[in-house]
């Protein structure tokens, strides 16, 4: 059957500009954009802003292996009630890990039937394993991820520099990213977290700046040695930014990601034994976040990712308070956009904040060619919201699989109503649609099918 409709608002972004325009949808494709009110019989979404889908390049789904934690199905219907089409799973938490083809046939089947939103698939990289690897990319990972630190899941061990050093030198050719945990922890850190293990200070004494410092600068240092697009995920340090500004002004091929978590809350507001907030790199200062947001606004962070990663409560450790012992990991996958924008309202305009969650990353995941813009001829990605409008995250509300998320009870600007997914309204007026309308993304703009 085809789809076929026209959608208007007073406020669609095209082109870097909040405009009157109606978009004839057909099939899974934007067919026309067309100024004002060009249909008189359009569906009217005046007062709401129509943008390009959400994508989100990090997020940690656990399936298959570990369902109970997150799956398929919660995750990307909980991507669909926050705005976000597009998603991309990273390729540990899952059991098995993504390091070989056969782990990622096993995902790729635990997926099937079981998307709300489209979803892409980093590949993992635990040693020098360029042959693997190829394979992987041939299959349709869109990069790979390495940790510079331990990852929390024994069955993806982290990567020495020697080791990565050879791996750069193996796929530069292949130009995709590799993305990297930037921790050295086998730096000096502050041991108060053994006396005091719920203590908030002592946790994030126990995880300082220079470990992320000092692993950026040796990553990008191999990435200008081999010409290697490299990609910092999660940046949570604030010294960094003004080398990072440098390194690129040079022309090292690198991008940054932050997540929202590191800008909306800070490390003086969390309070003992709530081990909600663990994660790593760890929430950091009230001035760190600031500066956070700033590097946003200038460019030189690249966008923003949730870095879901939730665990069940007795593994978040909720009761005991333990910040050594409790999963490090944010459950934040629904309020990307919202909290993001909550917390960058008062720095930057609309029209700034939205590429951040759209166009750039989609360039970054070299999807740009068909999602991350409102454009004919593009993928029909739609999230319409009211970044006016006001609401309070509760229990009732959150799809992913725990409820546990430290957004709860926090009020977040920007009102999700309707997801459009490849065209289809996965998540119309606040309603879930019972069909799976997502697709996986297997290979990007170079080839591969998509
Ligand atoms: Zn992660």
């Amino acid at each position: 059957m085809i789809t076929s409709y026209q959608i208007y608002s007073d406020q669609v972004f095209i082109k870097g500009k909040l405009q009157a325009a109606t978009l004839s949808i057909l099939d899974d494709k934007i067919a026309a954009i067309h100024l004002g009110k060009y249909i008189p019989t359009a569906l009217d979404y005046s007062g709401s802003v129509i943008m390009p889908g959400v994508i989100d390049a990090h997020v940690h789904i656990n399936e298959p292996g570990r369902t109970d934690w997150e799956g398929f199905e919660t995750a990307t219907k909980a991507a669909i009630k926050g705005g976000i089409t597009t998603l991309v799973d990273m390729p540990l938490n899952s059991s098995p890990v993504v390091t070989n083809m056969a782990a990622f046939q096993k995902k790729i089947q635990a997926s099937d039937g079981k998307l709300y939103a489209n979803c892409g698939f980093w590949a993992g990289a635990t040693a020098a394993s360029v042959k693997e690897i190829e394979q992987l990319i041939a299959a349709g990972c869109l990069g790979v991820k390495v940790f510079l630190s331990h990852s929390g899941i024994d069955e993806f061990p982290n990567i020495s520099l020697v080791d990565l050093d050879q791996l750069m030198a193996g796929i530069a050719h292949l130009e995709i990213p590799i993305l990297a945990h930037c921790e050295l922890d086998t730096l000096p850190a502050s041991k108060e977290i053994i006396a005091t293990p719920k203590s908030y200070t002592a946790y994030l004494k126990s995880r300082p700046k220079t470990w992320e410092n000092e692993a950026i600068k040796s990553f990008i240092a191999l990435a200008e040695k081999h010409n290697c697009k490299a990609h910092i995920v999660h940046l949570a340090s604030d010294e960094m930014i003004e080398w990072i500004a440098q390194k690129k002004q040079e022309g090292i091929p690198f991008t940054v990601e932050t997540c929202p978590h590191y800008f909306f809350f800070n490390a003086e507001e969390i309070p003992d034994g709530n081990t909600l907030f663990k994660c790593a790199p760890p929430i950091r200062k009230k001035e760190n976040g600031q500066h956070l947001k700033q590097a946003l606004q200038a460019g030189i962070i690249d966008f923003i990712s949730s870095d879901h990663s939730p665990a069940p409560p007795e593994i978040k450790e909720l009761d005991g308070g333990n910040f050594s012992k409790a999963w490090g990991g944010i459950a934040g996958l629904q309020f990307l956009l919202s909290a993001s924008w909550t917390a960058l309202k008062e720095e930057m305009s609309l029209e700034d904040f939205i590429p951040l969650v759209t166009s750039k990353p989609a360039a970054f995941l070299g999807l740009d060619e068909r999602i991350g813009q409102i454009k004919e001829g593009f993928q029909a990605d739609l999230t319409i919201w009211q970044p006016g409008i006001s609401f309070q995250v509760e229990e009732g509300m959150i799809e992913h699989k725990h409820k546990a998320t430290p957004y709860l009870h926090r009020q977040l600007y920007g009102l999700v109503h309707s997801t459009v997914v490849n065209g289809q309204w996965a998540y119309q007026k606040e309603v879930i649609t019972n069909t799976s309308f997502g697709k996986k993304w297997l290979g990007n703009n170079k080839g591969g099918k998509v």
